[in-house]
């Protein structure tokens, strides 16, 4: 199983032009990214989603929280320079 932590979410994780064709030119579909009039934001999760079935994950739980909107966590995006978030992770046989 695999589990998808709270972070930037596409709700909020605005991005630039720039970023977009960096991570084009490195293979990264247009389709992780939602083009409004004024803004771009882009889906870390459903970009992580895809990766982790093409290593044959399949139980994977998305705990649907974004670091930017949601009181509950710290977010650098958000302002939040002093705090931050720690996540661990590891494999085991
Ligand atoms: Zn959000």
């Amino acid at each position: 199983m695999h589990l998808l932590d709270p972070s930037a979410r596409k709700c909020c994780y605005e991005v630039q032009e720039d970023f977009v064709r960096t991570l084009k030119n490195k293979g990264i579909s247009e389709k992780f990214f939602s083009r409004s009039s004024d803004r771009i934001t882009f889906s870390l999760q459903e970009l992580a989603v895809e990766k982790l079935k093409r290593y044959g994950i399949e139980e994977i739980y998305d705990i649907s929280f974004c670091t930017i909107c949601s009181e509950r966590f710290f977010s650098y995006r958000n302002g939040d320079f002093e705090e931050r978030i720690l996540t661990m992770a590891w494999l085991e046989d």
